[in-house]
């Protein structure tokens, strides 16, 4: 799959967040990836990870740079620590085209914890 084209990136949001163009609560970075605060929050903490380069979904993103997709990874499992809920738990969640919820088209990983999540899906 192609990486997404320029048209795209100037009228996505998270390539907004990453630009500046709009704010977010960052908590976290490395060179090529963001980590800030979700806008509404479904867990005591739910950070997204976002590559500062546009990829549409996470096949997209790992079949164009596993590097990048593993330097996300790193960024979510720091993410847990500074948040402190390393230790009690985490969830890391893709969600991919629409019926994964998908609504953001930007790859971004979350990171949700800070309670017991209960099921992985809602029946
Ligand atoms: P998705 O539904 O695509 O997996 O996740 C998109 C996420 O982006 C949602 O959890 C939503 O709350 C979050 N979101 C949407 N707009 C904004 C925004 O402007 N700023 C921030 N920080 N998060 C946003
Ligand atoms: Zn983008």
């Amino acid at each position: 799959m192609i990486v997404s084209d320029a048209a795209a990136n100037s009228s996505c949001l998270f390539c907004k967040i990453v630009n500046g163009q709009i704010p977010a609560l960052v908590v976290g970075e490395t060179e090529r990836a963001l980590a800030f605060r979700d806008i509404n929050p479904q867990a005591p903490t739910h950070v997204l990870v976002v590559p500062r380069t546009h990829y549409p979904n996470a096949a997209a993103l790992a079949n164009a740079d596993a590097e990048l997709t593993a330097d996300m990874i790193r960024l979510a499992g720091k993410i847990a620590e500074s948040e402190g809920i390393a230790d009690s738990g985490y969830r890391l969640m893709f969600n991919t085209g629409e019926d994964g919820g998908q609504t953001v088209f930007h790859v971004h990983l979350h990171v949700l914890g800070g309670k017991n999540l209960g099921p992985m899906v809602a029946i």
